[in-house]
């Protein structure tokens, strides 16, 4: 389906350097992935415009950074409004560009304006530390200056909307730069969003890894917030350290769901099933590896395979699909040789792999058996619609094996005793431990991983502190 005639109107998506449409000398290609056509074309930022770009970040920041807080707060509420107004376009060129299925599209445009109206509300205030005969000590969080937000392709929209409400309520400006495999989007909802801010607070600009990485060395960018992968991740980190730029890293997750032998088996086919194949794998926070009780392996296998038949996987802008396509050739490639590795070492597939033909990046609900800690679908991150079940013999070795990860994100433990079920979750080495739920994100709630999973957290007065300096004003008495 060519779903850009759905959209009369809509030519091209542009850049935006704080408010103003923008064109670039050259563009790139953007491929649907339920097809492998390439739907639209986007600007590729040149290095000049970059400068450009970054310019009128400053000037914005300038100005912005002085305006009262109510001010910013009624422009974040204005901005998720905009969203909302435009949510049928919106949603319509993530399905387009990402993949998903229409509603799970318009679900990421009202979760976005969601966090968006959060961001508004989050308190955080000068606080008088000290005021005595010696001192008065005030403490402050002041905006650090150009931000520059670079987003992954699972959640193009979300995944900005997420770190840019903090952002600008803390005062800083935004330079937005979206996955190369998903802009569109992400440059249309700045150019609109753009509307309810002053000239020079909000930017978007569209180009290749090169682009982020002009960005992340930049000297004028004074703060990342980065959500990708580890190895990006790992770069960013190295170009911001070089003038001790400000950084906060979202990045991978390997997260271990595990059943203790109480677990109620009907949630089974609900959250530990959506926790692992919601947008078809391809999501930081979900399960990606899953512990089973070894006298419940059985009927947990029966469980998922039951419900996995009942999934309807296709084109996204069709109706009645409840998942669309793997974003990307590499990763649909990537995923593949992961379970071609498994089944190599001895995995055994009770349902998928195979079928992966056709137009589009398509690639079947998988769940592997057999599956030893050992191999690399179990020990990295598939970020793809495959699952490994693991049996484990005692909760004690089930929590080492959990933890024995580079990564910490999220887990989660499912069991009927919510006591026991709690002491087990407290044991998880990770940023977020659920019980009987995985894949639980709310505005309100502070998210982030650690060891390779990232540093510094997003959402509530957590995450708007990550766009601040703190500062101290000392006056002697
Ligand atoms: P990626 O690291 O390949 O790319 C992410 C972004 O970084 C893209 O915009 C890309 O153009 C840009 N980039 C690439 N090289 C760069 C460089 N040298 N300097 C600066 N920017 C650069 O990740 P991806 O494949 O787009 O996304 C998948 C990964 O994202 C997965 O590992 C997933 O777990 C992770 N992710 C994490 C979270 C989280 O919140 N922790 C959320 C979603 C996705």
């Amino acid at each position: 389906m060519d779903g850009l005639s759905t959209l009369p109107g809509f030519g091209r998506a542009r850049m935006t350097f704080g408010g103003r449409p923008v064109d670039a000398p050259t563009t790139f290609g953007v491929v649907n992935p339920a097809t492998g056509i390439e739907f639209t074309s986007v600007p590729d930022c040149s290095p000049e415009q970059l400068e450009e770009c970054i310019g009128t970040a400053l000037s914005g920041f300038a100005t912005w950074s002085r305006r009262p807080i109510a001010e910013r707060r009624h422009a974040l509420r204005r901005m998720a409004d905009i969203l909302s107004e435009n949510a049928d376009f919106l949603a319509t060129l993530v399905t387009l560009e990402q993949g998903k299925p229409l509603p799970a599209s318009a679900r990421e445009i009202a979760d976005t304006a969601a966090s968006l109206r959060a961001a508004a509300e989050i308190e955080l205030d000068d606080e008088i530390i000290q005021d005595d005969d010696r001192y008065r000590v005030r403490v402050q969080y002041r905006p650090l200056g150009p931000v520059a937000i670079i987003t992954p392709w699972n959640y193009p929209v979300f995944l900005m909307g997420m770190p840019l409400g903090p952002a600008l309520l803390a005062g800083n400006s935004v330079i937005v730069k979206p996955s190369p495999f998903t802009p569109v989007a992400t440059l249309e909802a700045c150019r609109l969003m753009s509307a309810a801010l002053p000239e020079g607070v909000l930017s978007a600009v569209s180009g290749g890894n090169d682009l982020g990485s002009r960005l992340t060395s930049h000297p004028g960018i004074r703060k990342i917030s980065f959500t990708g992968s580890v190895a990006t991740g790992r770069k960013v980190a190295h170009a911001a350290v070089s003038d001790f730029k400000r950084f906060t890293l979202e990045l991978g997750g390997n997260d271990a769901a595990i059943l203790l032998d109480d677990v109620d088996l009907s949630l089974v086919g609900k959250g530990v099933f959506w926790g692992a194949f919601t947008n078809c794998g391809q999501i930081c926070a979900g399960i990606k590896r899953l512990f089973v009780p070894d006298q419940l392996h059985d009927a947990v296998v029966d469980e998922l395979v039951a419900r996995t038949a009942r999934v309807r996987i296709g084109d996204g802008m069709v109706a009645g699909m409840h998942l669309g396509p793997i974003n990307n050739e590499p990763q649909l490639r990537r995923v593949a040789e992961l379970v071609d590795d498994a089944i190599a070492q001895g995995a055994k597939v009770v349902t998928g792999a195979a079928g992966t033909n056709g137009p589009g990046y398509f690639y079947p609900l998988t769940i592997l058996t057999d599956c030893t800690d050992d191999m690399r679908i179990v020990r990295e991150e598939q970020f793809g619609p495959v699952l490994p079940i693991l049996r484990y013999q005692s909760v004690d070795e089930a929590v080492t094996r959990a933890n024995a990860t580079e990564f910490g994100l999220s887990g989660s433990v499912w069991g009927r005793d919510i006591a026991r079920a709690e002491d087990v979750a407290g044991r998880l080495d990770c940023g977020t431990a659920y019980v009987n739920a995985h894949l639980a994100l709310e505005p309100h709630i502070p998210f982030g991983g650690h060891k390779a999973s990232g540093i510094g957290v997003s959402n509530g007065r957590w995450g708007l502190a990550e766009f601040t300096n703190l500062t101290v004003r000392q006056t002697a008495r």
